[in-house]
């Protein structure tokens, strides 16, 4: 049986870190699906596509050069051919992420390109539909949260190391629209599968979470065999 681990969550409750730790632990690759949807969101901005025009975005979205692949430092994203991996980190192509990601046309292709490629290797995806829709029968599936302040908090630390000037309460605001928006929208909003496993990192140290996340896969992969 392939080894998928479905994992959501909203924004910054630090999925993507914490599924990378996870899945360098059991040896397996970790798809960052939100990178395909920012890649989208950068193309939009870079060709001056009007990110709520859904006809624009969704035929931006049928025709974008988007490739994923793997370094020795995790995936790498390419959009037209070139290294993005870094660009898309911004508050601003976040958000245009946030924006394509509503259109119904645009979800269906990112999510019939995410199960081929988790079909094909065992792999950690993480995103906000996984354990909902593009993996319902994954053998693990995790909904990862913190308070929407813990977040806000971590995601600051994280933007000053990085040298970028936005302040707590700028990075608070942009954590509680990015979450309206997310789970507010029509098509596929965010929200915990039933049967998720919930994870609530606020009172928990990184080390603490990539632990209960590995014990939850080591107990489905021993379960399995010992079948
Ligand atoms: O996880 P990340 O912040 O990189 O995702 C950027 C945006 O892409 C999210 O705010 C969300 O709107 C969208 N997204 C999505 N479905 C996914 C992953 C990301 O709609 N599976």
């Amino acid at each position: 049986m392939r080894l998928n681990i479905a994992m959501d969550g909203p924004v910054g409750a630090g999925k993507s870190t914490v599924a990378d730790a996870v899945a360098r632990r059991l040896g397996i690759l970790h798809l960052d699906t939100g990178a395909m949807y920012r890649a989208l969101g950068l193309k939009a901005l870079r060709t001056g596509t009007d990110t709520g025009n859904e006809q624009a975005v969704t035929a931006l979205c049928r025709g974008l050069d988007l490739d994923v692949r793997y370094s020795e430092g995790g995936q790498v994203t390419l959009l037209d051919g070139e290294d993005v991996s870094a660009l898309i980190r911004t508050q601003e192509v976040g958000m245009a992420a946030s924006d394509v990601s509503r259109f119904s046309e645009v979800r269906k292709m990112m999510v019939r390109r995410q199960q081929e490629l988790a079909a094909a290797t065992d792999m950690l995806v993480d995103g906000r539909d996984i354990c909902t829709t593009v993996l319902p029968n994954a053998p693990v599936k995790v909904y990862l949260t913190a308070s929407s302040e813990e977040r806000a908090r971590r995601r600051w630390a994280e933007m000053r190391q990085k040298g970028l000037p936005d302040t707590y309460e700028e990075v608070l605001k942009a954590v509680v629209d990015r979450d309206r928006q997310d789970m507010n929208r029509k098509v596929e909003p965010l929200r915990q599968a039933e049967d998720a496993v919930l994870v609530d990192s606020t009172d928990m140290t990184f080390d603490q979470v990539v632990e209960a996340i590995v014990k939850l896969a080591e107990e489905k992969i021993h379960g399995e065999s010992g079948k």
